[in-house]
């Protein structure tokens, strides 16, 4: 008779950076097997399918999460989607504990009317398309140009921006997705404007990201000087204790960009601050944006707010890139705050409601514990965080012997019919795409499969 403790059990669901890093920390814990869920056949969430494709270097993490993926204990579960083809329930019947770290599926919306008109799309959708993600595989998004809006002031904002302005040339040793690639590179697009509701000291895009549009092979960077005067409050702000490195760098950056001389590039990039969209104009499809300048106080509490002032002007463009943040969604069976867009949770745990008890066994890390924000690497201490409590309640009993193990999770998820990716038949994905991209001319890292079908299909050949 078998006389060992059985392995503790740990369902993680989302195979993202916060999901990688939470099963590293529980692998390194001791005797904990961990099962790794993703609905998609591929893992490492944002990395694959958000970091821009001129971005390699960001992505080379995945080389610490393939390490992760390897170790004694670890089993992924590609193409299973948890509250369709398995239930919370169910998952917690065959774990110790679940770890929800399936970051902000949507898009945060504006709020304004024609913001549903075709060619005004949300950001998310955009970048989900460059990269090749199989939800985006068969979007068309209309680049006749000759001018695109990006709202909002973020990274994300940025890196949409520089996509519509690399050249073929930079884009051609990307793994930007083959269908993104050929739109691009036949794009009319000759300016993007990125409007910020309020001014440079408050814009949340980092300053590498600011830096490289000034680096752009074929577009120059516009900053009118009028917009970078800043108001007594910011100014107030920029040169107390508060205001960070990134804050300053960002403001003498855009100043920079105020005063200098065009380098007579073909393309622009126009950055406008303290406008707000009011409207998307246009009848069948977007025509412009109705903007309106905005003025900054501060509140109360010190917090700089745009407020609205009676100065509006229209901007003509065949294309808006709403660019104003993801949104986590809920999954049945778990706590969420609709206004945050994260389940309910304190430091990971997960609670019955906002300021109540724990749920025993449920857990969550990343942008769905705490909002998308952040860096790749600040998902690495949230799921720190996360995991540490469990471990915790693990050690005070406080994770109840679920009643099924690992063989019967297999055979529930056969009977459900979801053709489960392994981490082997992801290798081979992972191998088919990167020879592809060996392949071509330049060669690229990978060139993606960009369907469902086309991933399942590979993934499931034993060739
Ligand atoms: P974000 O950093 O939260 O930026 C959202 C932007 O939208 C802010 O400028 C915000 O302005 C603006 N906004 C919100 N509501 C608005 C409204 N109603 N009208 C106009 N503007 C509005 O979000 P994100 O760009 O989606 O990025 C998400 C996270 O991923 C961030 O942490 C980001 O740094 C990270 N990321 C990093 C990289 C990288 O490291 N290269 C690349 C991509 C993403 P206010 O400040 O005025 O609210």
């Amino acid at each position: 008779m078998d006389e060992r403790a059985p392995r503790t059990r740990v369902a993680v669901v989302g195979a993202g950076p916060a999901g990688a890093y939470a099963a590293d920390r529980l692998l390194r814990s001791g005797d904990i097997d961990v099962e790794l869920f993703d609905r998609l056949p591929t893992p490492w969430g944002l990395v694959r399918a958000g970091v821009a494709p001129d971005h390699p270097k960001i992505k080379s993490v995945t080389r610490v999460f393939e390490k992760t993926a390897k170790r004694e204990g670890l089993r992924f579960h590609g193409n299973v989607e948890v509250g369709a083809d398995i239930t919370h329930e169910e998952l917690l019947a065959h774990h110790h504990a679940v770890i929800y770290t399936y970051g902000a599926a949507t898009d945060r919306r504006l709020g304004v009317h024609g913001e549903d008109l075709p060619g005004s799309i949300p950001a998310t959708e955009f970048v989900a398309w460059y990269n090749g993600h199989p939800d985006a595989a068969h979007h068309e998004f209309d680049l006749s140009g000759p001018r695109a809006v990006v709202i909002g002031n973020g990274n994300v904002a940025v890196d949409v921006a520089r996509m519509l302005m690399l050249t073929p040339g930079e884009l051609a040793v990307t793994d930007t997705a083959d269908e993104a690639l050929a739109a691009l590179a036949g794009s009319g697009i000759e300016e993007v404007v990125v409007l910020g509701r309020r001014g440079p000291a408050q814009a949340a895009y980092t300053t590498p990201e600011l830096r490289e549009l000034g680096e752009l092979q074929d577009a120059d960077v516009i900053v009118d000087p009028a917009d970078v005067e800043l108001d007594a409050a910011s100014a107030a702000w920029l040169a107390g204790e508060d205001a960070g490195r990134t804050t300053r760098d960002n403001v003498e950056i855009v100043r920079h960009y105020a005063t200098r001389d065009p380098h007579g590039h073909g393309r622009r990039v126009v950055l406008r601050f303290l406008r707000s969209p009011v409207e998307i104009l246009g009848t069948d499809r977007v025509e412009g944006v109705r903007v309106v300048r905005n003025e900054l106080l501060a509140d109360e509490t010190g917090h700089i707010r745009a407020h609205h002032t009676e100065d509006e002007e229209v901007i003509e463009c065949s294309l808006v890139l709403r660019s104003v943040g993801y949104r986590g969604v809920g999954i049945e069976g778990l706590p969420f705050d609709e206004r945050s867009g994260t389940i309910v949770n304190a430091g990971g745990r997960v609670l019955r409601e906002p300021g109540g008890t724990a749920l025993p066994g449920v857990y969550t890390a990343g942008w769905i514990k705490r909002g998308p924000s952040g860096v790749i690497g600040t998902n690495k201490k949230c799921a720190h965080e996360t995991v540490d409590l469990l471990l915790e309640d693990l050690a005070a009993g406080l994770l109840p012997a679920p009643p099924h193990g690992g063989a019967e999770l297999d055979a529930l998820l056969d009977a459900r019919g979801a053709t489960r990716i392994d981490y082997a038949a992801w290798e081979r994905i992972d191998a088919h795409e990167r020879a592809a991209g060996e392949q071509s001319d330049p060669p690229r890292p990978r060139v993606k499969l960009t369907t469902h079908e086309q991933l399942v299909e590979r993934g499931m050949r034993g060739d």
